[in-house]
């Protein structure tokens, strides 16, 4: 299958020849045509399969091929909203990429946490294909500043991330300014029961496609699990980042904290770290990003959000320093390696405290990873898995001593998201010591 037999125009074929694409992923070769069509369409793909250009390509088909241009003060005619100021940036990236070649075709990412104002000059000035995140676009909808109602096409990227960010309301309160006549496309990595009622409420008689199995891992990428005590991981990384002479990699962490405490250790080390997190201002993440993509840091830290759909071609290496709560978090994260057809490799530092975290992963995954012991950072089998009970010691999880009763109406604010069952799923009246079979 090539990119010609799937009716792009010559501007956009030369544009996907330049990116050096042969030929068009599974997603790309059953959205391109279907799009083009004007169809409604539901893809559940996750980044790296392609998606990106599975959606941006017959768009910039269709509204290539309508009268008009830009000139004057042409209101928007193509919607993308994405969950992340990131992925904004990227998507209209590569809508300018694949549109180079068609010169009448502007576009915009409009996002927060930068200037307001130039973005409604740059609105005023008319775009057509706007890539937008919801609360900012709501900004400007309320000020007037922008107007969607000439949208011919909309698009929901990362649907599943939208939800699990809380942007559901805003996507509500967004459609009521489109008109009802449109197309309208939707991605998606899982389709949860509430994305199949969002997406019940205005799509009509969508092209279901699929490309990978619903939660499933990537086949390319090797996943390991290296077992090591909590206060070791930091060690641990630094020595598999020396030993492997591992060039680029994205650290995941689970809090903004744990972020920036890990790349400064790193930094201490003399590894070339950053972090990026939702308390970094726009201007300081992008420009990690952009150290990064260069290969002037070696090690960018991020939280889930922050690193939500950054598009880093083959990356290489990819680390779970901790284990998300949400198994599916898991997918997304290692979905960053193996991207588009190149190997790649996840490795996660589990804990004692996050064997029942591995094993939900393990059931969701449908596929038992591999655990390797890393000599010199063997676990001390004196440690057991105890529940968890809530507040904080020394940045640390407390461990409720194994007979204490668990003390109800206790839950403060710092009450851990996990239920206590869930820390290493270990009978709190065993005694003795034993060691973990992870
Ligand atoms: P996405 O899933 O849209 O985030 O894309 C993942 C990566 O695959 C991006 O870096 C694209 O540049 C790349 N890509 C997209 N389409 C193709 C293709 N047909 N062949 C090779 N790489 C592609």
């Amino acid at each position: 299958m090539s990119f010609s037999a799937l009716g792009l125009r010559a501007e956009l074929l030369l544009a996907v020849g330049e990116q050096g694409y042969t030929e068009p992923t599974p997603i790309q070769a059953q959205a391109i045509p279907a799009v083009i069509k004007g169809r409604d369409l539901m893809g559940g793909a996750q980044t790296g399969t392609g998606k990106t250009a599975g959606f941006t390509l017959p768009i910039l088909q269709r509204l290539a091929e309508q009268p008009g241009g830009t000139h004057g003060r042409m209101p928007v005619r193509a919607l993308i909203l994405v969950p992340t100021r990131e992925l904004a940036a990227q998507v209209q990236a590569s809508v300018y990429t694949y549109g180079k070649h068609l010169p009448k075709i502007r576009s915009l990412s409009v996002y927060g946490g930068v200037g307001f104002h130039p973005q409604v000059q740059a609105l005023k000035r008319g775009i057509d294909i706007l890539v937008a995140t919801p609360g900012r676009l709501l900004d400007h909808l309320s000020q007037r500043t922008v107007d969607l109602s000439k949208v011919q096409v909309l698009v929901l990227d990362e649907a599943d991330r939208m939800l699990d960010m809380g942007f559901i309301p805003d996507i509500r309160k967004i459609l009521a300014y489109l008109p009802k006549q449109r197309q309208n496309l939707l991605f998606s990595a899982t389709f949860s029961d509430e994305i199949k009622k969002l997406a019940d409420g205005f799509m009509h008689d969508p092209l279901l496609v699929e490309v990978a199995r619903r939660n499933a891992t990537a086949e390319l990428i090797a996943q390991r699990v290296h077992p090591v005590d909590r206060e070791k991981k930091k060690d641990l990384l630094a020595h598999l980042i020396a030993s492997g002479d591992w060039k680029q990699v994205l650290v995941f962490t689970r809090t903004k904290h744990g972020a920036n405490n890990l790349a400064e250790k790193l930094v201490k080390s003399g590894i070339r770290a950053d972090a990026i997190h939702g308390n970094k201002s726009q201007p300081a993440r992008t420009r990690a990003l952009a150290e990064f993509k260069a290969g002037k840091i070696r090690v960018l830290v991020a939280t889930d959000i922050a690193a939500r759909g950054l598009d880093i071609d083959e990356l290489p290496h990819v680390v779970n320093f901790e284990l998300p709560h949400v198994a599916n978090d898991y997918v997304h994260r290692i979905g960053r390696t193996g991207r588009a057809g190149s190997s790649g490799e996840a490795v996660s530092l589990v804990c004692v405290d996050e064997l029942g975290l591995l094993r939900d992963i393990e059931r969701l995954t449908k596929r038992e990873i591999r655990k390797e012991i890393v000599p010199g950072f063997e676990p001390d089998p004196r440690i057991r898995a105890e529940p968890i009970v809530q507040g904080k010691r020394g940045g640390q999880q407390q461990r409720r001593p194994s007979n204490a009763p668990h003390k109800a109406g206790n839950r403060g604010q710092h009450a851990p998201r996990q239920p206590a069952s869930r820390a290493g799923g270990r009978n709190s009246r065993d005694s003795g010591r034993r060691s973990f079979a992870y």
